[in-house]
């Protein structure tokens, strides 16, 4: 995974917001990149999608998924979007957290999932800005609480604060 890569893309895409104010605006985010973000009813399977004709992104999520899903969705799109456009011009997602384990994927596109979920994580929770939360919140990370009032905060799952704790070695 090519992390330098996806530091500087979430780093530039961040320095547009002044200042940056939790939760992260990903929606607004994505439109101020070009894209359109449209809610879909996508079924049971599919968590989003991104298609790009003629140069315009789309991106659509599912209409049926929790709020903390649907800005994982929008992260995780324009994660494509900004990492992987010149590759595909259609993204289509399952839930690809949970069953990403078993899916019969090849490297590659593996991979581009891969990017896609730690663009997703970066950009809905940055770095500095988690580590002031803590620092301000003084909160005990050990604790399954402090990860659900982390995780309020930057309105992501909790499974999602608790990976990128971990991720950035605060755990
Ligand atoms: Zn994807």
């Amino acid at each position: 995974m090519n992390t330098k890569l996806i530091h500087s893309k979430v780093n530039a895409i961040l320095k547009t917001i002044v200042p940056i104010e939790l939760p992260i605006n990903i929606e607004e985010l994505a439109k101020k990149r070009g894209l359109d973000v449209l809610p879909y009813d996508l079924g049971q399977d599919v968590s989003g999608l991104l298609a790009i004709k003629d140069g315009k992104g789309t991106i659509g999520y599912n209409i049926t998924d929790a709020s903390v899903r649907r800005r994982f969705t929008i992260a995780h799109e324009l994660g494509h979007y900004e990492l992987h456009k010149e590759k595909s011009d259609l993204f289509v997602d399952q839930q690809f957290i949970y069953r990403r384990q078993n899916s019969p994927l090849s490297f590659e596109l593996k991979e581009m999932e891969n990017e896609a979920n730690y663009f997703a994580s970066c950009i809905l929770m940055p770095t500095d800005q988690v580590r002031k939360a803590l620092e301000i919140m003084d909160i005990n990370l050990v604790t399954e609480d402090g990860i659900k009032e982390l995780a309020k905060l930057f309105d992501v799952s909790t499974t999602a604060m608790s990976l990128r704790v971990n991720k950035l070695g605060f755990f």
